[in-house]
């Protein structure tokens, strides 16, 4: 039987003989499960949430708490990769896992097993680092599904590793692997591994910097030298993950030359050949940090083999994710941008630098710190426009700093006081990049990215 077959049979069951169990039945653990049992596993399954394990009963799983099995009688525990299995405080399933040595695994770990026990050779791409994962995960998917390819998208951006299809030979699946996936591999080589940057992120997680940068170099277990690794320069965490790699590296930079790389000069995007692409012309991937992005996935196409005129193709076309500079229109020529997605001063200073002059809303539950790491991009505001809780204490400092700014208090007002503002300084761009959480007034950053989609939508077209 050939792998297709074998994958398509009803009794292809790479799991057939193991008792797993899985904790944390969220968006990714209730279909992960099913999955499983399809695959031939025996399962005990938990949450500690009471409604998520009523909804696992009715959904015909079986439910147990297996921290409470004497023993811990598994193959693997399969831990969702929000639930800590180290620090802040290790779940009671993972303790037990470990005093049985069992070992903790993610989707991706089950994924790639269930692959290749199928006998396909389909090809990994793992993505990770601090900023960009999603962004530059999607757009390799894109890429490569432009250009023809057989590919797949999933793992922390969604949907989980555990949902995707079954790919044969000539496959790819291109997965954001966060640092908590990461710490749960096992078996799992990428074929090719991006380490996009590393700044401070998720410590209570990690224990210090040293913890975080082990755990994103997971991302290159088990590679060899026939394996490609895409390693961001940008930072001083480069060089060191480049050090002693077994496979070959491949280093990316948003803004120096990396011969041997892929590299961006000004919006030129290039490696050693000459230029592939004019960023540009690439309306989906404003600033520099995009230019980071465009590098490693252009790297990583090179690689897997498209050519280079696919690769400026599938960039220029793009579509972008949603609440991550997403343009979601223009009024009299005022272009309104969303990115929600922006819940820190660090993760909204891209979007500032990608603007030369703006109306920018900001606020919400602000992040400690505020926004005064923000201060060197404040001469590019020509207004800002305030919402949320943090809008005084974002007033102080903004005004010790000169910059106009109004307290409006809610998005509703906002948007049309921005465009007003907009108009009045003959400023082209809005930009929501609240730096602030959204819980005050929102149930996550993308109702308020979905909030303002639609306030922008109800903007007259002329007044
Ligand atoms: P992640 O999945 O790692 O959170 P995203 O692609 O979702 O990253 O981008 C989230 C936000 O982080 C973006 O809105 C942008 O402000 C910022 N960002 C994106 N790419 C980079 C990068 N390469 N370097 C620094 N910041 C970035």
């Amino acid at each position: 039987m050939n792998a297709a077959a074998r994958r398509a049979a009803p009794d292809f069951q790479p799991f057939a003989g193991q008792r797993l169990a899985v904790v944390g039945l969220g968006r990714a653990g209730l279909p992960s499960a099913h999955r499983l049992i399809g695959w031939g596993a025996s399962l005990l399954c938990w949450d500690d949430n009471a409604a998520s394990r009523d909804a696992a009963v009715a959904a015909g799983l079986p439910v147990g708490n297996p921290a409470e099995v004497e023993g811990f009688p598994f193959d693997a525990l399969l831990l969702s990769p929000g639930i800590p299995h180290i620090r802040p405080k290790a779940h009671p399933a993972a303790v037990a896992a470990r005093a049985a040595g069992v070992p903790v695994l993610c989707d991706a770990e089950l994924l790639y097993r269930a692959v290749r026990a199928s006998g396909s050779q389909a090809r990994f791409v793992g993505v990770t680092g601090t900023n960009g994962k999603s962004t530059t995960t999607a757009l390799l998917h894109h890429l490569l599904d432009a250009a023809g390819f057989a590919t797949e998208v999933g793992g922390n951006l969604g949907p989980a590793a555990l949902g995707l299809p079954l790919l044969g030979d000539d496959g790819t699946y291109v997965l954001e692997m966060s640092s908590y996936m990461l710490e749960r591999t096992d078996r799992l080589r990428f074929d090719i591994a991006i380490q996009l940057n590393l700044t401070p992120d998720h410590i209570d997680r990690h224990g210090d910097m040293a913890g975080y940068a082990a755990a994103k170099a997971h991302v290159f277990d088990n590679q060899t030298s026939g394996d490609v690794a895409i390693i961001g320069m940008d930072d001083e965490s480069g060089a060191r993950f480049a050090a002693g790699r077994v496979a070959r590296v491949v280093p990316i930079s948003g803004k120096t030359a990396q011969p041997g790389g892929v590299w961006a000069e000004g919006r030129a995007l290039r490696d050693d050949a000459g230029v592939i692409a004019d960023l540009d012309a690439a309306p989906a991937l404003p600033g520099p940090h995009n230019a980071q992005n465009a590098a490693a996935a252009a790297a990583a196409a090179l690689a897997l083999g498209l050519t280079r005129d696919e690769i400026a193709a599938g960039l220029t076309d793009y579509p972008g994710l949603p609440h991550r500079q997403e343009r979601v229109g223009t009024r009299d020529g005022v272009l309104f941008v969303n990115d929600s997605k922006a819940t820190n001063a660090e993760s909204t200073a891209p979007a500032l630098a990608s603007y030369d002059r703006l109306v920018w809303i900001a606020g919400g539950v602000p992040k400690q710190g505020g926004i005064a790491p923000l201060a060197h991009l404040f001469p590019r505001i020509a207004r800002a426009v305030l919402i949320g809780q943090c809008a005084p204490d974002f007033a102080a400092t903004l005004a010790a700093h000169g910059v106009p700014h109004d307290i409006l208090g809610t998005l509703a007002a906002a948007v049309p006081a921005a465009l007003d503002a907009a108009r009045a300084e003959g400023v082209g761009v809005v930009l929501l990049s609240p730096a602030c959480a959204s819980f005050d007034q929102f149930s996550g950053f993308d109702a308020r990215g979905d909030a303002f989609r639609a306030l922008v939508a109800a903007l007259p077209e002329t007044v």
